[in-house]
């Protein structure tokens, strides 16, 4: 019996609002895509928290024995300033302001893009598409809609038109957003408006003169919308119907509901089966915002450079911290909380290191309710993560794991009391669970600790050669260091710093 037969996943469907057992338009395959980062800006931890939750739905999936293909993509044109398809391209805007090419922008805020999930163990997708790679699909898609009579052109722009939409299919059936309301509610179109009706919302804008990503279209030179790209790369990749389309919560409306709306109109079919959004950070009970000061990136995170951080916390702590509450509730930041984070990390983590150095010697005295509750709290991890992804009471199982992990280190509890294929098996099960599916690793920062230590031992011991004029052996400490990429720097009063390559 396979894994995912044993333990099926349910899980909490945005479209309908329901839980439901998960079954994948192919059997033992899952297809998964989620709306990557505009990359214009250093990535925040609010969407980190967000590409952490799908690593976990990724890894669980594969965990469970199924084929996996994970599609997130990169935006890398078309992302309008505001949702009202008015305004600048947000990375047009940055390349003008820094005075970089577009393109410039894009590789810098990917590069550091992938940095940052690299800190905090989250792996790659499967495949990455960035928008501008996929410009001739998103025309192709454009067109198709104007023939079914969905989009019009106004001006070399292109449009949706969700009135006409609305007739035959739904739009909100994600969102609960309605139509009427939404024609009703503020502002009404003037007669500069290209639009047919409020609602609609662009496919392709025209290109002012002075614009500089454009590409050549039926239309004219311009450049796509910001929904259709997601239509396309979800669609070419994973078929036009797919399992998973996941992001976080503020891209339901309406992002998400347009990407349905394109899809059906384009092709008829309803392009995914279950929907999975995220829920938001808070710091200290408020809204994480830029304008109100209490943003973080993970480098100010990481070195606690920040004014509402008593010190920093590693990506690890980080991690294990999100994963304390599950991905539909707010999550709140705050120094507590990370502080008792960073204890419990630490305790999950030794109990890691210590259950892989202990061995079944492979004879003992079997003890019938022992096995019993091992096997018990292995069964566990499994029901909870297959239960809408429950990594908080995922963790409550591993803690409890832990305390006999620590029980066998002692020797309170021997190890000959289960047999060998029940303590390999929890064994494996809190291993798998720790890395595999939770991504939980040892921190780094624990290295960096001990090898600045190192460093300033050896800086002392070089002070004291100088003091007893011993200069040979001074300077051999110092070419010693700088041979292996660490650069000593003398400073005033004798004070010596360092840097690392
Ligand atoms: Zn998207």
């Amino acid at each position: 019996m396979k894994l995912y037969d044993k333990y099926p996943v349910r899980l909490t469907n945005s479209l309908g609002g329901k839980k439901e057992i998960f079954e994948p338009v192919h059997p033992g395959r899952l297809g998964l895509y989620v709306c990557g980062p505009t990359v214009y800006n250093d990535v925040h931890l609010g969407n980190i928290r967000t590409f952490m939750m799908f690593d976990i739905v990724s890894r669980y999936f594969r965990f469970l024995g199924y084929r996996v293909r994970y599609v997130r993509n990169i935006t890398d044109v078309g992302h309008l300033e505001n949702d009202a398809d008015e305004g600048e391209d947000k990375i047009a805007k940055k390349a003008r302001l820094e005075q970089l090419e577009p393109m410039e922008v894009v590789k810098h805020y990917t590069e550091g893009f992938h940095e940052v999930m690299r800190q905090f163990n989250i792996l790659p997708p499967s495949i990455e598409p960035s928008a501008t790679g996929h410009i001739v699909e998103q025309i192709e898609i454009v067109q198709k809609l104007i023939e079914k009579g969905l989009a019009y052109e106004v001006n070399g722009s292109v449009y949706f038109d969700v009135i006409r939409y609305n007739e035959n299919h739904h739009y909100g059936i994600l969102s609960g957003r309605v139509v009427e309301e939404l024609m009703e509610s503020g502002r009404k179109l003037d007669s500069q408006d290209e639009k047919r009706n409020k609602v609609d919302f662009a496919l392709w804008k025209k290109a002012s003169p002075y614009h500089i990503m454009r590409w050549q279209s039926p239309w004219g030179d311009g450049f796509p919308g910001w929904h259709i790209e997601c239509t396309v790369m979800s669609t070419k990749y994973l078929g036009e119907t797919f399992d998973i389309h996941g992001g976080g919560m503020d891209l339901k409306f309406p992002h998400h509901e347009c990407e349905i709306a394109q899809a059906v109109g384009a092709t008829g079919k309803t392009p995914v089966k279950y929907w999975l959004h995220s829920n938001m950070l808070t710091v200290n009970g408020q809204k994480m915002s830029k304008s109100l000061g209490n943003s973080f990136l993970p480098r100010e995170l990481f070195s606690g450079n920040h004014p509402l951080l008593e010190k920093g916390y590693g990506p690890m702590t980080v991690r294990f911290f999100m994963l304390q509450s599950h991905y539909s509730s707010t999550l709140d930041f705050s120094n507590e909380a990370l502080s008792a984070a960073e204890k419990g990390f630490k305790k999950l983590s030794n109990a890691l290191g210590t259950v892989k150095k202990l061995a079944h010697p492979g004879e003992g005295t079997p003890d019938k309710e022992l096995a019993d509750t091992l096997n018990k709290l292995v069964d566990e991890l499994y029901s909870n993560m297959s239960d809408d992804f429950n990594t908080a009471r995922t963790l409550a199982v591993l803690f409890e794991m832990s305390a006999r992990i620590n029980d066998f280190k002692s020797g309170n509890v021997l190890i000959t009391s289960v047999d060998q294929d029940c303590f390999q098996n929890f064994k494996n099960a809190y291993v798998g669970f720790m890395e595999e599916v939770l991504g939980l690793k040892e921190e780094e920062e624990h290295n960096q600790e001990l090898l600045n230590g190192l460093i300033k031992v050896l800086i002392e011991l070089r002070k004291k050669a100088r003091q007893d004029r011993n200069f040979a052996l001074s300077d051999k400490i110092r070419d010693d260091l700088k041979a292996i990429g660490v650069q000593l720097m003398d400073g005033k009063d004798g004070e010596m710093g360092f840097t690392i390559d």
